[in-house]
Parts: C-alpha cells; sequence; structure tokens
C-alpha cells in the first residue's frame, strides 16, 4: 500500500489508530499468546504479533507476523519494518526462546527494555548459576559438561544425589535427578538423545550438574519497575517434588508459608535480579526453602508457563497478562490480589501411549469450586511423559475461600479423571510406557 492510501485508511479506521499498539514476540505453540490477545482485547490495545510458522500465528485471532527466533537479524528486520509502518508503545517477549529478540527490538525501537545480558544470562542455566553464585546469590553448587569430552574425569567430584539439565530447555524437560555415578551417566546419555535434534553447538553439548537441594518448593510472579520487584504471588507446590523427574502439578496461591519466610523470599528473588542486571517487566521464580535458607533455582524474564496466569487477579480485576500490558504502556495499577484461595494442577502425563479419551471430565467440572478443566491433548495424539515431554494433558483451575480449598477441590478433581491410553507402535516396536 503506497502511503496516501495508508493515510486513508487509517482516517477511515477513525479512533483506532489512536490505539496503542504492542509488539508480543512468540515461539511456536506458545500457551501464553492467546491470554495475551485475550488481555489486549479486554484493554482496547491492539496487539502485533510475531511468531513462528504460520499456523501459530493463523490459530490466534490477531495479525502477525513471520519471524525466526534462530535468525535474530532478519527476525528484527522484519520487526523493525512493521514499526515503521505503525508504531509499537511496547514490546513483550512471552517465552524463554523469544525474550531476547524482544529486548533486542525494545532495544532499536527505543522502548523499555530489560539489558540483553541480563535476559541472556536467565535463560542459560549454567551462565546463570555462574553469575548468581559469583555474586553470592543462594544456588546450588553446580558442575558443567562438556559432553564432547569424555565424562569419567568430568564427573568425578560431583556430590549425590545431584541433578542433570540442559542448559536451555524448559517445562522440566530433561531434568532428571541422580544418586550415584552409574545413575548419572544413564541420565547424561538420556538428556544427550533428547538433544540430539536440537541445533548443533554450546547448548546441545552442555550439561548442567546441580547438587540436589531438598526442602519445600515455591514460584513466584513478580514485576520488575527500574529495577524494583513487587512480588504478585507466590505460589506453594504442594506435591513433593524429590525426583527422578520433577513435574509440575499443583500450584496453590496464597502461599502458606510464613509471612517472615515470604519475605525471605522476597529479598532472594530480587537478590538475583539484580545480580542478572533485570529493570523491567514480569519475571517468573522457582525457590527451594529448607533449614539453609531460600535458594534460588531459576529466574526467568517471563510470565507463569501453561494457562497459570488467568489464577491471578489483581485490584479492580485485572488478570496477569493485562497488568503486564498495563506496565508495559507504562500505566502502574493497583496489584493488590484478590482475597481467597486460587490454585492450578497441570495434569501430568504418566503414561505414554495414543491417547483414547479422558473419562470423568463433567463429574470433575461440578465440584465445588472448580472453575474449569482443560483438556489441551486431542484424542489420537501422542502423550509423551517427562523427561522428554514438553506438555501437559490438560489444566483443572479452582478458587475457593481459602487455599487449602482450592488444593482440596483440585485433588477431588483430579481423582475424578482417568485417562484412558492405547500403546504405541514406532517402528514395529511397542511402546507401552517410556517411564522405566
Ligand atoms: P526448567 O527451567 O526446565 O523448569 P529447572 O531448573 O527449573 O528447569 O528445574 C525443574 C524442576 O526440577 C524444579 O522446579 C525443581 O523441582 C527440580 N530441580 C531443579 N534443580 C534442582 C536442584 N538443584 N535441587 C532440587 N530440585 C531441583
Amino acid at each position: 500500500m503506497d502511503a496516501a492510501l495508508v493515510a486513508a485508511a487509517d482516517v477511515a479506521a477513525g479512533a483506532a489508530v489512536a490505539k496503542p499498539r504492542v509488539l508480543l514476540v512468540a515461539p511456536r505453540d506458545s500457551y501464553r499468546s492467546a491470554p495475551y490477545i485475550a488481555a489486549a482485547r479486554k484493554l482496547d490495545v491492539d496487539v502485533l504479533i510475531a511468531s513462528e510458522g504460520n499456523h501459530s500465528l493463523s490459530g490466534l485471532d490477531a495479525p502477525g507476523v513471520k519471524i525466526d527466533l534462530n535468525d535474530v537479524p532478519a527476525s528484527l528486520r522484519v520487526l523493525l519494518a512493521a514499526a515503521h509502518e505503525r508504531p509499537f508503545a511496547g514490546v513483550i517477549g512471552t517465552d524463554d526462546t523469544s525474550v531476547e529478540l524482544a529486548v533486542a527490538a525494545g532495544i532499536q525501537l527505543n522502548l523499555p527494555h530489560n539489558p540483553l545480558s541480563a535476559v541472556r544470562l536467565a535463560r542459560r542455566k549454567d551462565l546463570a548459576r555462574a553469575h548468581l553464585s559469583s555474586a553470592s546469590v543462594m544456588v546450588p553448587r553446580h558442575w558443567r559438561i562438556d559432553c564432547t569430552q569424555p565424562l569419567a574425569h568430568q564427573i568425578e567430584k560431583i556430590l549425590y544425589p545431584c541433578v542433570v539439565k540442559p542448559v536451555a530447555l524448559s517445562a522440566s524437560r530433561g531434568v532428571i535427578r541422580a544418586d550415584n555415578a552409574e545413575q548419572l551417566l544413564r541420565a547424561i546419555a538420556r538428556v544427550r538423545a533428547m538433544l540430539a535434534s536440537e541445533p548443533q553447538g554450546d547448548e546441545r553439548d552442555t550439561l548442567l550438574i546441580e547438587e540436589f537441594i531438598p526442602g519445600a518448593e515455591v514460584a513466584i510472579e513478580g514485576l520488575l519497575t527500574g529495577g524494583q520487584l513487587e512480588v504478585l504471588a507466590i505460589f506453594d507446590k504442594p506435591e513433593p517434588l524429590d525426583g527422578p523427574f520433577f513435574e509440575e502439578s499443583y500450584y496453590i496461591t496464597p502461599s502458606r508459608h510464613p509471612p517472615a519466610v515470604q519475605t525471605q523470599i522476597a529479598a532472594r528473588v530480587a537478590e538475583a535480579c539484580a545480580a542478572y542486571g533485570l529493570r523491567e517487566g514480569p519475571i517468573h521464580a522457582e525457590c527451594r526453602i529448607n533449614e539453609q535458607g531460600v535458594w534460588i533455582l531459576e529466574v526467568a524474564a517471563r510470565t507463569i508457563g501453561g494457562l497459570c496466569g488467568r489464577l491471578l487477579r489483581f485490584g479492580t480485576g485485572y488478570g496477569l497478562e493485562e497488568l503486564v500490558l498495563l506496565h508495559t504502556l507504562g500505566r502502574r495499577p493497583d496489584t493488590r490480589t484478590e482475597d481467597g484461595g486460587a490454585g492450578v494442577l497441570m495434569i501430568p502425563i504418566q503414561q505414554a501411549g495414543i491417547l483414547r479419551r479422558v473419562e470423568g471430565i463433567l463429574a470433575a467440572q461440578r465440584l465445588p469450586y472448580i472453575e474449569e478443566v482443560v483438556i489441551d491433548v486431542r484424542e489420537g495424539n501422542e502423550l509423551v511423559p517427562l523427561p522428554e515431554g514438553a506438555s501437559y494433558l490438560g489444566f483443572i483451575f479452582a478458587r475457593a475461600p481459602s487455599p487449602a480449598e482450592a488444593e482440596a477441590a483440585l485433588r477431588a478433581a483430579h481423582a475424578c479423571l482417568r485417562v484412558v491410553v492405547a500403546p504405541l507402535w514406532k517402528g514395529g516396536v511397542l511402546h507401552l510406557a517410556a517411564n522405566e
């Protein structure tokens, strides 16, 4: 369209041209795109989704441009051209894999952004650990393994139990506990096989091994403004997470940890953000708590994963994504959370195979305090459990007068579900369960 036509179209669009527009940079199949689009619609803000693949764009009810997260210079050119057509008032990276490109766009477009070095650190687990321990933030003892070199010497000094993890995956993929050298070598081989299809390079060949930290785990949702952290919510994870795999399941808020512990959690996460140099926008952190104190497991420069953001309601009814959009636009709404308890169960995939059906959804949905049961995997699709799997079977959401009642409702709802799985034949071999 030439300039005159664009101007005419703008006039015809009337008030619409005055709407702020936000750029969302999202990987293929991001769980977070749809909640951001819904939030933008509620706030009367326009969004442009920059994402990979035609399908992930066409499945969303918002305008989009195609980018390649593995080709930052070319993707930046696409984003700058889009900004030239109509400027953006803010930019958000929805997921770990897209925050770097979002920051690079923020730098070029002179929009509020985190330093590139900070988001890079937060995304790479090995660099993050090294950086935080040199800044004296409490993180597990850790060792880096170069898988292209012989392992025997590299694992000599490792303390058990330990946890093996890839340096740049998320959602607990490839995170495996090992209690001795034999288990460690088996775990390394399993994670290596998982990474074989990743692009060649450092992230494929490096593994992080960490001391296993026992204790209760919490997740923290926060918002940074000019380097100041505001904790929006602390989620308790009431199910023990002792391995060998670390499936997310129950997240319950508000936290039932004593106020003094919650203060320590907030202080530790703020310390980690400062050490990374994170200054603006949402953060999601995971911590372990034991008699030694609060340990940082992870701080990511994005919102909580899955569809879990919908549990949170702030001030006069804003959701998490609305709050982040408003923050991006320089507005600072009330962030007090609603009274009462809320929780989500990320329904784990417990058995490998082909999903036939999930029974009992209606019964689960009818239980008191259950808001919704969402099954994400369609019938006929393959179910892949952790550590290789990358998705959940679905989510159950509850809202109740107290966190304990929200948790009890989720447990009761989960007990109603029966997941019917058919065995899977691959290359003439019957796969009954991948979780041996
Ligand atoms: P991801 O980014 O893939 O979620 P994390 O490093 O956060 O990977 O690890 C996923 C889960 O594994 C954590 O939530 C925790 O339950 C467990 N875990 C990871 N590292 C440790 C550790 N050092 N000690 C104990 N548990 C751990």
